[in-house]
């Protein structure tokens, strides 16, 4: 199958877990694909990997000049994954702490998205899929400042495709569950008994299991390619059931 044959792709934080899964999925079905990343050494081709930091506007803007460049010219598909995990109450984190974890997850999204646009303007299928997260919606424990990151990217979501729908730009997000990637794997590590702790999280899912990456980067090609092309202003679960069960 070859939905994105002839279509460009940058996608945001995809030199690990779900924006890798995601970068290699639409390079095989045919996308020519650009990773944004603060560390992309470990990018392989033919992914075309740029360094960028989301939370520099000057940075993201070389990086997506660049890659655009690197591309051929033109761009069809933005993937806005990259983010940053914040556990606790809102008690327990600072406000300078509420800001950095905002900076990467809600603006990193708006000055990439923005650095995009006109690239996107041009193209015959452009879409835009955010990585949001079931935490948007859950009312999840200790996940306070997450969560709050998260609602403003869904709500973000839905204020971009409204802004840009005229223009054929298609905006949508996925909410995955808990997904095993390094991320998770980090988290897992440094509990005291790290297959304990997974076994319990696994117990916790109304699947057994935890969600793959390669299932979330499935949902955000869906979402990225012509396939999906009535569906905007949708945030589509990829949760294993968590929140419909
Ligand atoms: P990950 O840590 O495996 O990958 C995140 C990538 O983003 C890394 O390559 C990292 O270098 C990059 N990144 C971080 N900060 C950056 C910055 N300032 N500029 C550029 N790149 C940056 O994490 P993951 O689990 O794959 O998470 C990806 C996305 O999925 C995040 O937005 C996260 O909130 C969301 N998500 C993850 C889960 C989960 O359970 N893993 C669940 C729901 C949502």
């Amino acid at each position: 199958m070859s939905d994105f044959e002839g279509l460009k792709a940058l996608v945001t934080g995809g030199a690990s877990g779900i924006g890798r899964a995601t970068a290699e999925l639409l390079a095989e079905r045919g996308a020519q694909v650009a990773v944004l990343d603060l560390d992309p050494s470990s990018v392989d081709k033919p992914l075309l990997a740029h360094r960028a930091d989301v939370t520099d506007d000057a940075s993201v803007r070389q990086a997506v000049t660049a890659a655009v460049a690197g591309l051929g010219g033109g761009l069809d598909v933005l993937v806005n994954n990259a983010g940053i995990g914040a556990r606790g109450t809102v008690e327990d984190n600072p406000d300078d702490e509420w800001h950095r974890v905002y900076d990467v997850n809600v603006l990193g999204m708006v000055r990439t998205t923005r650095a995009c646009l006109p690239h996107l303007r041009a193209s015959r299928h452009a879409a835009i899929v955010n990585t949001c997260s079931v935490a948007a919606t859950a009312g999840l424990p200790q996940r306070a400042l997450y969560s709050a990151t998260k609602g403003a990217v869904h709500s973000l979501t839905l204020a971009m495709a409204a802004d840009h729908v005229r223009e054929g730009i298609r905006v949508n997000c996925v909410n995955p569950g808990t997904v095993d990637t390094p991320w998770v794997g980090r988290l897992l590590d440094a509990a005291p008994d790290p297959a304990a702790e997974r076994a319990a999280l696994e117990a916790r899912q109304p699947t057994g299991r935890l969600v793959s990456p390669a299932e979330v980067a499935g949902a955000i090609a869906y979402l990225a390619s012509p396939l999906s092309g009535a569906t905007t202003g949708t945030a589509l679960a990829v949760d294993g059931g968590m929140q419909g069960l």
